[in-house]
């Protein structure tokens, strides 16, 4: 006989971190929830790991970055699970699940029961093997998804100071490890094959910045080709990158970020999917009624889009394991789950967000030469994404605000026409009410980006 509990959550990461808190606010009983992570740590910030823990002086450790400081929350440490009653089981890897029979089967041999299931496996790196590139084994071939990644990555940043580094891919890990790595006083090449980084997001001439910028810390950007093959010394570690465009690359170390894959191979077969994701409702409920799915593995309703979407980003497995408690636990008092997408990077002395989608027609908007510019995409005139470098937090709710409520753009002529009052343009009816909104710049060095309604108040 294993053990019963009320409430289980698979998976010890973000999502798993933010549902416990939101456990003990919604009141659960001792005894109640248990937590089962194949991860030897209690939930952790996983963004910090591309981040504060790679920095050479004064890294992030744990306990400093476990959940839920992200969010300017309480830091659980696992004193505070053991304090709430809630049961941790680290370092345990669930193998298998009978979502029918409520029973799941752990690597130690026991058999755990539940009444409420919340599967939070999140994702993993893809392996260069997936892409049939061998070379994964090699010591100095790095991956970066959990606490261990970072701690090896660490550790041979820390043998390879003054060397070469290569670094696979141009999406946010790549760009993220590319900036530790310069502050390790590593030389950096970014191979990947698209023409600009950060391709799914990024408007060419927003990547031009960030690339000069990269540049100016001089990062090697090698586009429009990928890695064929490595070249190993006798011991087996990687020398050097050979390019399907013919060149070749000397390298000390190589980190790989070519994309993650959803966790979801345990409830294959058993619950429906969409995304590659678990497919839920706008309460995070699974094709199963007994079974929540949050964070990366999740393929929840956008109501903002309109269409079902899988978000492999920090912000929705916080909001999607708060969420999946509330639904749980206080089901008359909880509404439809409603996301505005977010994602967020930190790379030298930058930073930017984005709020809503890049889709339709962009415009730019700020100083590129500056320290404070972006770009916003409209369709059909009104206003469904903006992207913002160097913002402070009032911009950022103000533009979240804005995307939100998918305000008007009234006059693109006028977005950025300084000192200059917006037009008034009469609220617009119909599939609710749209507010217009003004985007413009001071005429001072400084940008400020704000939106200004009419409708209502002049300033958000
Ligand atoms: C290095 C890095 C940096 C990032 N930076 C940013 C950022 O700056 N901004 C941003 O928005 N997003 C960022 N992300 C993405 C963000 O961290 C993820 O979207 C978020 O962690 C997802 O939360 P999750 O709980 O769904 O999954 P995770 O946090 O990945 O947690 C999943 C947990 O489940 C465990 N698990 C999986 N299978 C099993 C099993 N069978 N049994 C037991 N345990 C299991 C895993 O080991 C892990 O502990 C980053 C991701 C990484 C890897």
């Amino acid at each position: 006989m294993g053990r019963s509990f009320r409430y289980v959550i698979i998976g010890g990461g973000v999502a798993a971190g933010y549902a416990a808190l939101e456990f003990t606010k919604k009141g659960v009983s001792h005894g109640e929830l248990c937590i089962i992570s194949d991860e030897p740590v209690a939930p952790y910030e996983r963004p910090a790991l591309s981040k504060g823990f790679l920095l050479p002086e004064a890294p992030a450790r744990l306990p400093g970055f476990h959940t839920c400081v992200g969010a300017n929350e309480e830091r659980l440490t696992p004193n505070w699970y053991k304090e709430h009653g809630i049961e941790l089981i680290l370092g345990t890897r669930v193998e298998s699940i009978d979502v029918r029979r409520k029973t799941l089967l752990t690597t130690t041999g026991e058999t755990i029961s539940y009444k409420f299931l919340i599967i939070a496996t999140g994702s993993r790196a893809v392996k260069l093997e997936e892409i049939g590139i061998k070379g994964s084994d090699a010591e100095n071939v790095c991956y970066l998804h959990d606490l261990a990644d970072a701690t090896n990555l660490v550790n041979i940043m820390q043998k390879c100071s003054g060397g070469n580094a290569i670094v696979v891919g141009g999406g946010y890990i790549g760009m993220e490890c590319a900036a530790s790595l310069v502050a390790n006083k590593i030389n950096v090449s970014i191979v990947f094959p698209g023409p600009h980084c950060m391709e799914r997001l990024f408007t060419p001439k927003i990547a031009s910045y960030y690339e000069d910028f990269y540049k100016s810390k001089g990062v090697n950007f090698v586009k429009g080709t990928s890695l064929s093959s490595f070249e190993f010394n006798s011991e087996g570690m990687v020398t050097g990158a050979n390019l399907r465009d013919g060149r070749q690359l000397p390298a000390d170390m190589i980190v790989v970020g070519i994309g993650a894959r959803p966790n979801t191979d345990l409830f294959t077969g058993q619950l429906t999917f969409e995304n590659r994701g678990i497919k839920v409702n706008n309460h995070l409920q699974s094709s199963n009624p007994s079974v929540y799915a949050v964070g990366d593995v999740a393929s929840f309703p956008v109501e903002f889009s309109g269409d079902t979407r899988r978000v492999e980003h920090v912000d929705a497995a916080r909001r999607t394991a708060r969420h999946a408690v509330s639904a749980i636990m206080d089901p008359n008092n909880t509404l439809e789950f409603d996301y505005l997408p977010f994602f967020y990077s930190r790379v030298f002395s930058l930073s930017w967000r984005f709020y809503g989608d890049n889709v339709g027609e962009v415009v730019h908007f700020g100083d590129f030469s500056g320290s404070k510019f972006g770009a916003y995409w409209k369709n059909n005139g009104s206003l469904v994404g903006c992207f913002l470098e160097g913002g402070s937090d009032d911009d950022y709710v103000k533009i979240a605000k804005a995307v939100r409520d998918k305000a008007m753009v009234v006059d693109l002529g006028e977005l950025l026409r300084v000192d200059q009052k917006p037009p008034l343009s009469p609220p617009i009816r119909g599939g609710g009410l749209k507010k217009p909104v003004y985007l413009w710049c001071a005429t001072s060095a400084i940008l400020v980006a704000v939106f200004a309604y009419w409708y209502g108040s002049m300033w958000v």
